[in-house]
């Protein structure tokens, strides 16, 4: 057992990263060694903390004989689980999604707000978003194809539609909730997609 350590750390300093659990572990050996431990965020916020961090730099995806790496760009921070369901979306449907529109690999996705300790929508009031435990990502566009044919889709221009209503539809059933144009002003450049828990398990929120 491990003895509580005093500490003089204030208590917004990160807590060092610690050997990998079986999640990490397992989203390692699966998708490779830039799924990396991330320290823990600093969260002066009980709401903000993320359970098992890690930071996914790129997610390894494929068989072995046609293994690639799908970039996040920027890295997000992602609570492991989370991480585990985005590197399962990108794995089975996104990447093929791609391949099947355009016959080239996805190279990366573009996204943004992984971990961030907010309420929803940025509002002062109202519930926390999912972001502060790390359990949502913001995804912007995806990157297709090496340079110089590389395809910039953008989730806010909503050019290739067709491509575009796939992915949202795939991300439906991958996620507990997805949002993204349409649905109100703060989701019109982006896929909002999280593992929100609700009252039923097969329960999903998908406008
Ligand atoms: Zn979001």
């Amino acid at each position: 057992m491990l003895k509580a350590q005093p500490s003089d750390e204030p208590p917004t300093a990160p807590v060092p990263a610690s050997s990998p659990s079986s999640c990490v572990a397992a989203l390692q050996l699966r998708h490779g060694a830039d799924v990396r431990v991330s320290a823990r965020p600093p969260a002066a916020d009980e709401a903000c903390v993320v359970v098992d961090p890690v930071e996914v730099v790129a997610l390894a995806v494929g068989g072995d004989r046609d293994r690639r790496r799908v970039l996040l760009q920027p890295p997000a921070i992602l609570s492991c689980e989370m991480a585990s369901v985005v590197a399962q979306w990108v794995e089975t449907t996104v990447h093929p999604l791609a391949k099947g529109h355009f016959g080239r690999d996805l190279v990366a996705l573009r996204v943004g707000g992984g971990h961030e300790c907010r309420r929803r929508n940025r509002g002062a009031g109202g519930p926390m978003s999912e972001h502060a435990k790390g359990r949502a990502l913001d995804v912007f566009g995806f990157e297709i194809g090496e340079a110089p044919d590389r395809l910039s889709v953008s989730v806010r221009s909503g050019d290739q539609p067709n491509f575009l209503a796939a992915i949202r539809q795939s991300a439906c059933g991958a996620f507990a909730t997805t949002l993204g144009p349409g649905s109100d002003a703060a989701h019109a450049d982006h896929l909002h997609v999280d593992i929100k828990a609700r009252n039923s398990p097969t329960g999903r929120f998908c406008q």
